[in-house]
């Protein structure tokens, strides 16, 4: 009954809250909102520790006024020993939160903790119980331990497991002392006991509902949070790649270029454009044409893997046209880098059985000075390319310099005159 009283209180905020039924949260969510109350609670209960200590001094010290006062001793200590074991289960359920650790252990030492804390409250009623008294002090100690009995059910009222093995606890050891009080005694306290439980226990309930909601609502920001993030980062990874190769598109390029100071001086930049693409897609259809052009980006990408350093990148300026930037600043490694790449593609072009002289690559170089734009260095390269072209494509060509001697083709794969 308490547990399905409990659930329509606490069931009902969440949903209302955040839109989303019970049934649809992943077990990653509900472990999460437990991690956030569980958090919630020991960080009240450390906050509350001195509080908690001088309560029960102060208990136990105006309970030092009856005439039964030793009997309140041995209580007194149970209740301290129960303190400090509940404040180090805090503590550790507190570092483990924090860690993200696995908190389930804790949990069931907090489930100990809480038999501990209600067991030694009703403890320290007992003497009350067995010595019933009229002296004014009675009265304020079974207020004093009524009220601080009630702080602790609201505060742990969010988590059933910490809540019931308290209650529960304080009732039975409550339970075995009004069996053993004056049964005049104990017809009146019994029921008045039970009544104070269940009224605080109403109210403690309609609390712990805030906070539960307070924590699904941290767990719901939480993964906004996460989402936002990975939507920003394939956003900003779909603004700079092109979608066919995965290579840079032509923005980032000309993003690298605020960068473009940073890089040692000179570094090179060159054009790749696809000799005769156009009769590639002639002849054999758009698709295999795409699946071309996947395969010449990654052999740009391959080649520059093989270059020392990581600041080298290579972009899709459109079509069948690629820019490289490579960070190297020694103008003959940057032809025999060039050269190489040339290579590559010429070697693909022959894999993939392509008529002589398609599908190779015109190369036009150029180099990156500092303090110019990559538009300029693009520009230059794109004259060197042209010159490339008209020099019979299949070839590197340095600007100014053109045919340079690396770039004269070689092997079967010759371009078509
Ligand atoms: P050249 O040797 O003078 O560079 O000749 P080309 O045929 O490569 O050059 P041209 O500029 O005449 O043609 C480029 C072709 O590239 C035209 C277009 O059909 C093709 N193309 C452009 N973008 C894509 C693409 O994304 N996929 C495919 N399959 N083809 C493309
Ligand atoms: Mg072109
Ligand atoms: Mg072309």
């Amino acid at each position: 009954m308490v547990r399905r009283y409990y659930d329509r209180v606490h069931n009902n905020g969440r949903t209302e809250i955040s839109g989303l039924p019970e049934a649809d949260r992943d077990e990653g969510w509900i472990a999460e909102r437990q991690y956030e109350v569980l958090r919630a609670i020991s960080e009240v209960e450390k906050r509350t520790l001195l509080a908690n200590i001088l309560g029960t001094a102060l208990i136990v010290g105006i309970a030092q006024m009856l005439p039964n006062r030793t009997a309140f001793l041995f209580p007194a200590l149970f209740r301290f020993i129960a303190i400090l074991l509940t404040a180090i289960v805090y503590e550790r359920m507190r570092r483990e939160i924090s860690a993200s650790r696995s908190i389930q252990r804790t949990i069931t030492a907090g489930m100990a903790v809480g038999v501990l804390g209600g067991s030694s409250w009703a403890l320290l009623l007992m003497p009350l119980l067995l010595e019933p008294s009229t002296h004014p002090a009675a009265f304020l100690v079974f207020g004093g331990i009524m009220i601080c009995v009630s702080l602790v059910v609201t505060n742990t009222s969010s988590t059933l497991h910490i809540w019931a093995p308290f209650i529960f606890a304080f009732l039975a050891t409550g339970g075995i002392g009004l069996a053993a009080a004056p049964t005049d005694f104990a017809l009146v306290m019994g029921p008045g006991l039970v009544l104070v439980f269940a009224a605080v226990s109403l109210f403690s309930f309609g609390a712990a509902k805030q906070r539960i909601v307070a924590a699904d609502m941290l767990v719901q920001n939480m993964r906004l949070g996460e989402e936002l993030s990975e939507a920003l980062s394939q956003a900003e990874f779909l603004a700079t790649r092109d979608p066919l190769t995965g290579l840079y598109n032509r923005r980032a390029i000309f993003e690298h270029e605020l960068h473009a100071e940073a890089l040692c001086d000179p570094g090179h930049m060159m054009i790749i454009d696809v000799d005769r693409f156009k009769r590639v897609n002639d002849k054999f259809g758009h698709d295999r044409g795409d699946r071309l052009l996947i395969a010449i980006a990654a052999s740009i990408r391959d080649g520059l893997r093989e270059l020392d350093g990581d600041t080298h990148f290579a972009a899709r300026l459109g079509g069948e046209e690629f820019a490289v930037f490579i960070d190297v600043p020694d103008v003959d490694d940057a032809i025999a880098i060039a050269e190489k790449l040339r290579l590559n593609i010429e070697n693909l072009a022959s894999e993939e059985k392509l008529p002589v002289g398609l599908a190779t690559a015109s190369i036009g170089l150029s180099a990156l000075r500092k303090n110019e734009t990559v538009g300029d260095a693009l520009q230059r390269a794109d004259d060197a390319l042209y010159e490339a072209k008209s020099a019979g494509r299949n070839q590197v060509c340095y600007n100014p310099g053109c045919p340079y001697s690396l770039s004269r083709p070689a092997g079967p794969h010759r371009p078509e005159t």
